[in-house]
């Protein structure tokens, strides 16, 4: 596990700072961060990914689950979050990375323009 990693993972803001972000990168999918935010951006449009900051999220190590960003799956080498929206269904699973590229995204579009 890299620093970054751990500094992520031990940060009371969950990642959710720009700080962190900036040390979570880069990203754990095999895409490239332009090919990963693209897709994201076009999962998001087509809503399989939802407009939603997480509230709540688990990490863990990956369960073989596929990634719902990237859409490759999450092996059990990699940081897996399981992210948990306001209506606190069934988690969603995304590499760490991912994660972090998809929150990124619903921040920007849920920011008022000004
Ligand atoms: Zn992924």
């Amino acid at each position: 596990m890299t620093t970054a990693q751990l500094l992520t993972l031990s940060h009371p803001c969950l990642g959710r700072c720009g700080v962190t972000y900036r040390l979570a990168m880069p990203t754990e999918s095999q895409l490239s961060d332009t090919a990963l935010r693209t897709f994201i951006a076009q999962r998001l449009d087509e809503g399989r990914l939802p407009l939603v900051l997480t509230k709540t999220i688990g990490v863990g190590f990956g369960s073989g689950a596929e990634c719902l960003a990237c859409g490759q799956t999450i092996t059990t080498d990699q940081i897996e979050y399981q992210a948990f929206g306001p209506k606190y269904g069934a988690a969603l699973r995304l590499h760490w990375g991912c994660h972090v590229l998809w929150q990124l995204e619903c921040v920007k579009r849920t920011r008022p323009h000004s």
